[in-house]
């Protein structure tokens, strides 16, 4: 078997030109542009390639810019105090806080600072637990992108048994559970778990996201399954994934690439939980 490839690049760049035009439509009808407030801290250079490249597609689909950057020697208090500032911002739909934070700098406390009706990256307490218990909210952006992946490629959910390895608050843990309330049978593996390959080899739905490069082979997979790669990895022969693309595409019935799989998907909901959030306070206004 030679498994589909589902084409991440070509699913976001039919979103995000849906958004495009959903986005015209709302700021026709409000008179103003949803607006996202991208805050970047210090100067590592790829949390400053991504947030160049969420800012890039925020304007190209129509969204107002807002970027504050922070100086590297930024305390707690400054972080705060721009947040709170945006917050306050009529015009700013959505905040997204770039991770990693400088060293010393606590993010858990700092992420819970964004209100949830702007939390466009789905990561405070409070996102996550409206998540946990099902109710309406802003989803983390690369767990959605993963379930719009696979609803792309026609992969029943309901009443697949789904194992997602890797258990962050980023990727894992969100995912599991979006996948739960689609009525998935879900297993979380990690880095604990004993015999992972007898685990993932009885999934319907193989999802990686433990960081690792090639921790997942052919004998962890399921004949026919669909298997997301979240991983990613710079090597010397260019990026990779957590799955051993080559080996696991013969064996599995659906595969994302890495690159051009769940990566642009993350961008693409990003956008979507912008244009979300704008909808839900200008009904609130
Ligand atoms: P993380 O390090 O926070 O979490 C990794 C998880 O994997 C942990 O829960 C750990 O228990 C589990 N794990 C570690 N070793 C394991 C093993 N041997 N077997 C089973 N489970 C194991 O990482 P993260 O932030 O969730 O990111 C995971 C990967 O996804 C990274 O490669 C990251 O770069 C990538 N990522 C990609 C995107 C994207 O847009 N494509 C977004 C976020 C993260």
């Amino acid at each position: 078997m030679t498994a589909v490839v589902i084409d991440g690049k070509k699913v976001a760049a039919d979103v995000r030109d849906r958004l495009a035009r959903d986005v015209a439509t709302f700021t026709q009808r409000t008179g103003k542009a949803p607006g996202l407030a991208t805050i970047l801290v210090g100067e590592d250079p790829a949390s400053e390639v991504y947030v160049a490249n969420k800012r890039r597609s925020a304007i190209a689909a129509g969204i107002a810019d807002f970027h504050r950057h922070l100086p590297a020697n930024s305390t707690a208090d400054d972080i705060a105090a721009v947040i709170d500032e945006l917050a306050d911002n009529d015009d700013v739909s959505g905040i997204l806080l770039q991770l990693p934070l400088p060293a010393g700098i606590e993010s858990a406390k700092l992420i819970d600072h964004i209100p949830a009706a702007k939390d466009v990256d789905g990561l405070t307490t409070m996102s996550a637990g409206l998540l946990a218990r099902g109710e309406a909210g802003l989803r983390p952006c690369t767990p959605s992108g993963i379930i719009t992946l696979l609803d792309s490629a026609n992969i029943t959910i309901e009443g697949a048994l789904a194992v997602v390895v890797g258990r962050s608050q980023l990727v894992g843990a969100p995912l599991a559970q979006l996948l739960l309330h689609r009525n998935a049978t879900v297993v979380i593996a990690h880095s604990r778990t004993a015999d992972l390959a007898s685990i993932t080899k009885q999934a319907d739905i193989l999802v990686a996201a433990a960081g690792i490069p090639a921790l997942v082979t052919a004998e962890h997979v399921k004949p026919g399954a669909a298997v997301i790669d979240v991983g990613i990895h710079r090597t010397e022969a260019g990026l990779v994934g957590d799955v051993l693309y080559d080996e696991v595409s013969a064996v599995a019935g659906w595969i994302t690439p890495v690159p051009g799989g769940v990566g642009p998907m993350t961008i693409a909901t990003l956008l979507h939980n912008t244009l979300r959030a704008a909808e839900a306070s200008s009904v609130a206004a």
